[in-house]
């Protein structure tokens, strides 16, 4: 049933090409994916791999040279591809398009939807040094925040039909959108917390709000059905979402891996943002159904955070996201796992022993983009 798992991929011993598409978007996207490649070009040389990667639009600056926020010729070149390395997409320029030919509705959910990346996997990671960047009181997360959440990505809500709006009869305006799943969709992303949670503390709290929602009454009794099955070894609790939002704030260590649907996940995973500190630090994977040509899933790998319109061009973003979102590729993707950790202990050393960039300096001095990706480099 799994397509992957992440507890037992293996380390390639082979000195392998892996070959992926280079989508670096807007704002911020162009200045951190440039200190990424540098550090996935020396994580190549050694541990032994060949990086074979084309640079393709997307987002804005697509829309500005192509027409269209996700162009065909992008779509080809990620076709080709084992995997996708992605920027952000998005900012003012394009604030006053029509809302579905605006960056991130017209690249992210179309990309999304072309390569079913169903399983989006975001870690909340907060090194104890970093305890600052986070709202929390730091008594509450003494050693930091260390856990995972599991969305599903292509459907519920955000892609269900009938999705419209419409005049009535009586002259007022009505809106429907649909929340949507079936078993074998939540099958898979059960497999997917499985596989998550058996690779750190084999805990995994599922997320809905089976009160009130068919969907999550299914959901819920799937999830159940699957584990008993699959991984009676797993712990496995479920809480309704606006508990889990409380939970979250008041201890988030309380959880392991959580799994839940696409809205909640959304808002879930970004709080979990929120209380690790900067979205600089942040980074994500969202996994396909399809694998690749090495035998793992095609995936797409991003930081969470946006294009950040405040500081780009100022080459003062923390490009720790973006390098930690391509440790994940290496992870998922391409079953580099020593290489991942390596780059993933790097960006660790680097940020703890006080290189930082200003969103995390907390009255350190403040060092740029390149230093900071120097000093990744230095450490790996
Ligand atoms: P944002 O994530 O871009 O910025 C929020 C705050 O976090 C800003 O103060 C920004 O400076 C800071 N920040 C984010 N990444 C950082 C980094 N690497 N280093 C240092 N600071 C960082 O969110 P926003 O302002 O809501 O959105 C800006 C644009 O990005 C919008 O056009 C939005 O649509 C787009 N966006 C795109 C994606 C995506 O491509 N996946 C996600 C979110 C937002």
């Amino acid at each position: 049933m799994s397509q992957f798992n992440l507890a037992t991929t293996n380390y390639n011993d082979d000195m392998n090409t892996y070959t992926f598409a280079v989508l670096p978007g807007d704002g911020i996207g162009p200045e951190v994916m440039e200190v990424a490649l540098e550090v996935l070009k020396v994580s190549g040389e050694k541990f032994g791999f060949n990086l074979d990667y084309k640079n393709a639009d997307i987002g804005g600056i697509a829309i500005d040279n192509h027409g269209l926020a996700f162009p065909d010729s992008t779509k080809v070149i990620c076709e080709e591809s084992d995997a996708i390395l992605f920027g952000s997409v998005g900012g003012p320029k394009w604030e006053n398009l029509p809302p579905e030919e605006q960056p991130e509705r017209a690249a992210l959910l179309p990309i999304r939807k072309a390569f079913s990346l169903y399983a989006n996997v975001r870690p909340g990671l907060l090194y104890p040094q970093l305890t600052d960047a986070s709202p929390l009181k730091k008594e509450r997360i003494p050693s930091g925040i260390d856990i995972v959440c599991i969305r599903e990505l292509t459907g519920g809500i955000y892609f269900g039909q009938p999705k419209s709006t419409k005049i009535l009869p009586n002259g007022q305006q009505q809106a429907i959108d649909t929340m949507v799943y079936q078993t074998s969709e939540i099958e898979r992303i059960a497999q997917v917390a499985i596989d998550t949670a058996r690779a750190r503390g084999s805990k995994v709290c599922s997320i809905d709000k089976a009160n009130v929602l068919e969907t999550s009454v299914l959901w819920r009794k799937v999830v159940n059905d699957f584990f008993e099955e699959h991984a009676p070894e797993v712990e496995l609790s479920h809480m309704y979402v606006d508990n889990a939002a409380m939970q979250l704030a008041r201890d988030p260590n309380q959880f392991d891996v959580l799994l839940t649907e696409n809205m909640f996940g959304d808002i879930l995973s970004d709080e979990m943002g929120v209380i690790c500190g900067s979205l600089g630090m942040l980074a994500s994977a969202s996994l396909g159904a399809n694998n690749n040509s090495h035998g793992h899933p095609f995936g797409l790998y991003e930081p969470s955070g946006g294009t950040a319109p405040d500081i780009a061009g100022m080459g003062i973003a923390n490009p720790c996201a973006q390098i930690l979102s391509a440790a994940m590729m290496l992870r998922y993707s391409f079953g580099e796992l020593k290489a991942a950790s390596a780059i993933e202990k790097a960006v660790e050393a680097a940020v703890t022993s006080g290189t930082r960039t200003g969103d995390i300096a907390f009255g350190l001095e403040s060092v740029d983009t390149v230093a900071m990706g120097t000093a990744v480099l230095t450490n790996l």
